[in-house]
C-alpha cells in the first residue's frame, strides 16, 4: 500500500482529532523511522519525549518480549513479581518513598490530583469539597475532563463542558500571583517545570525554588508534572533538579516505558500517598507486570547509557550551534538540554510550513503551537546526526520565503 493510500484510510475510518504529517511510518530504529516508501528520517520529536531512549531499544523490546511471554496481566487482585522491584528501584533512584502506577500520563495526574484532595482532607483538615488546586495559564497536563477544566487552550474546553470545579489559574512564572491565590482551602500547586506544549517556555531561574517555599510556607503541595521534562529529556534525571529542591508529589510517565507501553506513576512520601486505602482508587493494567518490567529497564537504559548527561551536553551544543543561524524568521531560539524551541515570528507564516519543508528533507519536527518548531530527538542521538539535522534546519529556516 502507498502512503496515499494509508492516509485515504485513516481520514476515512478514524476520527479526525489530530492533524499528523503526511508521512506513515513503519519500522523505528534508535533515532531514524522508515515509511512505507522505504524513506528514512530522523525524529526531532520523539513521540513527545516518550522515546528518549530511542526506537526499540533492544534491551527494553528484549525485556518486554520476556516478559509478554511469562505474564502480562494479573490485574492487582493478586500481586505479581515485577511490581515489587519497580518499585523499589523507582523509589530508590528517585529518592521518593512510595509509587502508584497508572497507565497514561492524564492517569497520573488524575492520580495527583485524588492524592492532593485527599491530602487536603485527612491532613490538612480542609472543610469537605472545598479543595482548590492552584495551575498555571498555558498549562498541559492531558486530556481528561477534569484535566481540561483548568486548560486555558480555548479548543481543548470548547464543547466539553460542564467541567471540574476545584481549579484556580494563575500566570505561569509569576510568583506574586502565586502567593496572592493562596488561601485556606488550598491544596496544592501542580506545574510543569517546563511548559513543553506551551512551546518550551522556560520559567526564571528561582521561580520554582521559590514557588516550592512558598509552598513549604503555606503547607500546600507542590507538584512536578515531568511527565515531558523527566527522565533525562532536559539534560538531568528530572528538571526540578535545577533549582534544588524535591516536589512532594512527582509525576512521571512517557519515556518510563521508551515508547513501548503505556507507563505512568505518581511518586511522593509515605504520609502523602498514605493517605489512600484499598479500595480508594485503581486501575485495571497499572502497575501490570508487563509495564513494570518494561519500566525497570526503560529506567535502567537511562541511567546506564547516562541519558542524561547526554541531554545536558549535546543540548548545549547544539543550542549553540542553532543560535547561529541568521533567518528573518526566527522570534528566539531557548532550550535545556535536547529540550529546545524555535519560536518564529508572527509574520512566519506558522510553523507548520517549516515542518512540512523539513519533513521533505528527511526531519520530523511538529510544530507546537502556531509559531514553535520543538526539537526533541531521542537522547541517543550522536553528535553527527545532531549536525545532520542542523545543517537541514539551517537551510530551511534561511531559504524558505
Ligand atoms: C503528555 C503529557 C501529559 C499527558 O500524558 P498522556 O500520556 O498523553 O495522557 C501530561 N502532562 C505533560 C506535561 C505531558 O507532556
Amino acid at each position: 500500500m502507498t502512503t496515499k493510500e494509508y492516509i485515504d484510510l485513516e481520514e476515512k475510518y478514524g476520527a479526525h482529532n489530530y492533524h499528523p504529517l503526511d508521512v506513515v511510518i513503519t519500522k523505528g530504529e534508535r533515532v531514524w523511522v522508515y515509511d512505507v516508501e522505504g524513506k528514512k528520517y530522523l525524529d526531532f520529536l520523539s513521540a513527545y519525549s516518550a522515546v528518549n531512549q530511542g526506537h526499540c531499544h533492544p534491551r527494553i523490546i528484549n525485556a518486554l518480549k520476556t516478559q509478554a511471554e511469562k505474564i502480562t496481566l494479573t490485574s492487582r487482585a493478586f500481586r505479581n513479581d515485577q511490581l515489587p522491584l519497580l518499585e523499589k528501584e523507582i523509589c530508590e533512584l528517585t529518592g521518593y518513598e512510595k509509587i502508584l502506577p497508572m497507565n497514561s500520563g492524564a492517569e497520573a495526574v488524575e492520580t495527583a490530583i485524588k492524592t492532593a484532595r485527599k491530602w487536603g482532607y485527612k491532613i490538612k483538615g480542609i472543610e469537605k469539597d472545598k479543595a482548590e488546586i492552584i495551575v498555571c495559564s498555558n498549562n498541559f497536563h492531558g486530556r481528561t475532563i477534569t484535566i481540561v477544566s483548568f486548560s486555558t487552550e480555548e479548543q481543548y474546553r470548547d464543547g466539553f463542558g460542564p467541567f471540574t470545579p476545584g481549579f484556580v489559574v494563575i500566570p505561569y512564572n509569576n510568583i506574586d500571583a502565586l502567593i496572592n491565590a493562596i488561601n485556606k482551602n488550598t491544596v496544592a500547586f501542580l506545574v510543569e517545570p517546563i511548559q513543553g506544549e506551551a512551546g518550551i517556555i522556560i520559567p526564571d531561574d528561582g521561580y520554582l525554588r521559590k514557588a516550592f517555599e512558598v509552598c513549604k510556607d503555606a503547607n500546600i503541595l507542590f507538584i512536578a508534572d515531568e511527565i515531558q521534562t523527566g527522565l533525562g529529556r532536559t539534560g538531568k534525571l528530572f528538571a526540578y533538579e535545577y533549582e534544588e529542591i524535591k516536589p512532594d508529589i512527582l509525576i512521571v510517565g512517557k519515556a518510563l516505558s521508551g515508547g513501548t507501553y503505556p507507563v505512568s506513576a505518581v511518586l511522593s512520601s509515605k504520609e502523602i500517598l498514605g493517605v489512600f486505602k484499598p479500595g480508594d482508587h485503581g486501575s485495571t493494567f497499572g502497575g501490570n507486570p508487563l509495564a513494570s518490567a518494561i519500566a525497570r529497564e526503560s529506567l535502567k537504559v537511562i541511567i546506564e547509557e547516562k541519558l542524561p548527561e547526554k541531554s545536558a551536553e549535546l543540548g548545549k551544543y547544539f543550542l549553540d550551534k542553532l543560535k547561529t543561524i541568521k533567518s528573518k524568521h526566527i522570534k528566539e531560539i531557548r532550550g535545556k538540554g535536547l529540550f529546545i524551541g524555535i519560536e518564529l515570528l508572527p509574520e512566519a507564516g506558522g510553523a507548520r510550513r517549516f515542518c512540512e519543508a523539513l519533513k521533505e528533507e528527511g526531519l520530523l519536527c511538529k510544530e507546537t503551537h502556531e509559531n514553535v518548531i520543538r526539537l526533541a530527538p531521542p537522547l541517543v542521538i550522536k553528535k553527527d546526526e545532531i549536525d545532520w539535522a542542523y545543517e537541514r534546519i539551517k537551510k530551511i529556516l534561511e531559504n524558505l520565503d
